[in-house]
């Protein structure tokens, strides 16, 4: 069922961030070929001739397709089933949930007690600093959303009506509601949805490889983000600022974690001018990084964080928002004059995804999987960032035409040797803990791409799929995040196809120049 690679029109078509699959014949035979479902980040989708992958069954960090074709899945779902495929513990916590108490809601003061359970745990898990409540929504762009109009109500409870302004970072990523897609940073969620929303701004992505300046150190790149920051911020006005967002390390980005002392340079920013800090935890909460929160990593100090993802381990949709003391403080007293806060979901602090949720945490604790991540995680890193140094195809026809032009044609050599430097490409590997991305890029140079339609990071993507391995692509950026608990022969699995993806990638490539 492996098929043929996908030439280069149907990868671009399937382009944004849906893997070409290459079970064409056997979905079309199983029914699938021209399906009825609108398909997310899915390109094409009202076309008949999408194929898609069907996977029905998963175990441990592997799945299964609709053939019974197995792939380990480097990614986890979407950054998320933390605890692999088929935690029985998860799946009993929710049957239990579901026989004894399958829904009740959390409006006007009733509730359930998995949801009041779970939000103390989580308050008692997160030590970056004291948190004062938690908010129950179904998804990470539902917390967000749920931010902004939490920041507003705020603002508008202390007497500040100006304060509303957002800003997120270019290259974020922070769901796709109205508000979340605003909020991100990723061209492709505005273009043609009239968005960003007017009151989001957007300020540098920290990419200390792509944007550093000749000479610049990662502190100095620190520096000079958060006084363009400041700049941004006298320029609109602190007064109408409300909030700044960032993930701790950009995840659908491209995996970008932040340059040497940077969330320590912004914070003082945002301190000076009273806006708030809110952590999208969303893919880094619960050991991603090899600590618990993404917060502890970097000693970020937020007013608000927002997780959703790994708190079930994706068994069941939650996402959840934490807020400070201090707002917490300003927004009971105004929900108290007012008589309510207007804001829920008829599913905030759903009981089986609650339930679920909190035997997750309990998993976590009980295996400590902050320091299996810790010491599984050097491998995945060092393997796959090997990968970086290994003679590239471009990098080996470089050093051969160069040797032959000099024995052969001395005075031609320099010219000759230059054209094939278009034969050179490099990819910068960059992570941390169990979150990798891959930047291919042309000529050894983050600003020089390799033609979209060429469709690099696919053509990587289905070389993996081929050899059955999941993984994230965008562009020419391609991502892992695996499940925390894969063992060291699984990440002996990932370092190893991501190999062999990468050689047949590098032929391709140089079939194409
Ligand atoms: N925030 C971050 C950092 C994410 O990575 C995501 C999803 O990938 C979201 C928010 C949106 O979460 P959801 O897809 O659950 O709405």
């Amino acid at each position: 069922t492996t098929g043929s690679l996908p030439d280069s029109s149907e990868v671009s078509a399937r382009c944004f961030s849906s893997e070409p699959s290459l079970q064409a014949d056997s979905t079309e035979e199983n029914g699938f070929k021209g399906h009825g479902m609108l398909a997310p980040f899915t390109a094409g989708w009202q076309s008949t001739d999408l194929h898609p992958l069907v996977i029905e069954r998963s175990e441990g960090s592997y799945v299964y397709d609709i053939n019974g074709k197995k792939y380990i899945d480097a990614l986890a779902g979407l950054w998320s089933t933390a605890l692999g495929g088929n935690e029985p513990r998860l799946i009993k916590a929710a049957t239990d949930q579901l026989s004894k108490l399958p829904f009740y809601h959390s409006f006007w003061n009733r509730t359930t007690k998995p949801s009041l359970d779970l939000a103390n745990e989580i308050l008692s898990m997160f030590t970056a600093r004291e948190m004062g409540k938690v908010f129950f929504t179904n998804s990470g762009s539902e917390a967000n959303d749920s931010q902004v109009k939490l920041v507003w109500y705020y603002n508008n409870a202390l007497g500040r009506p100006d304060k509303k302004k957002f800003i997120a970072r270019s290259k974020s990523y922070h769901g796709s509601t109205i508000i979340s897609a605003s909020l991100s940073g990723l061209p492709a969620l505005h273009q043609k949805f009239d968005l960003p929303a007017p009151f989001v701004l957007h300020t540098d992505c920290p990419h200390y490889w792509r944007f550093h300046l000749p000479d610049e150190t990662e502190e100095d790149f620190a520096t000079r983000l958060a006084t363009n920051l400041e700049n941004l911020i006298l320029k609109e006005g602190p007064e109408t600022i409300a909030a700044f967002i960032a993930e701790p390390v950009m995840g659908a980005g491209g995996v970008i974690p932040p340059p040497k002392t940077y969330f320590q340079k912004i914070q003082a920013v945002l301190n000076k001018y009273d806006i708030l800090l809110i952590a999208d935890e969303v893919i880094t909460a619960f050991g991603r990084l090899g600590t618990m929160f993404g917060c502890d990593m970097y000693n970020i100090k937020p007013d608000l964080v927002s997780i959703a993802k790994a708190l079930s381990s994706a068994y069941m949709p939650i996402g959840a928002i934490l807020v400070s003391p201090e707002v917490t403080d300003v927004i009971h007293s105004q929900s108290n004059k007012l008589g309510s806060f207007a804001h829920g979901f008829t599913y905030s602090g759903h009981p089986v995804s609650c339930a679920v949720a909190i035997e997750a945490l309990k998993i976590y604790n009980e295996r400590n999987i902050t320091e299996h991540v810790q010491k599984i995680a050097p491998r995945f890193q060092e393997g796959i960032k090997a990968f970086s140094g290994s003679p590239i195809v471009g990098e080996v026809l470089l050093c051969l035409s160069f040797l032959f032009n000099v024995v052969i044609f001395p005075k031609n050599y320099m010219f000759i040797s230059c054209l094939n430097t278009n034969l050179c490409f490099s990819m910068q590997i960059r992570g941390l803990g169990l979150i990798l991305g891959t930047e291919f890029v042309d000529n050894k140079s983050p600003n020089d791409p390799f033609p979209a339609e060429w469709g690099v990071g696919s053509l990587f993507g289905a070389e993996c799929e081929k050899r059955g391995m999941l993984i994230r692509v965008a562009g020419d950026n391609i991502m892992l995040s695996p499940p925390l608990i894969m063992s060291p022969d699984e990440v002996e699995e990932i370092v190893s196809k991501y190999g062999d993806a990468l050689k047949a990638t590098e032929e391709r490539i140089a079939e194409l120049k």
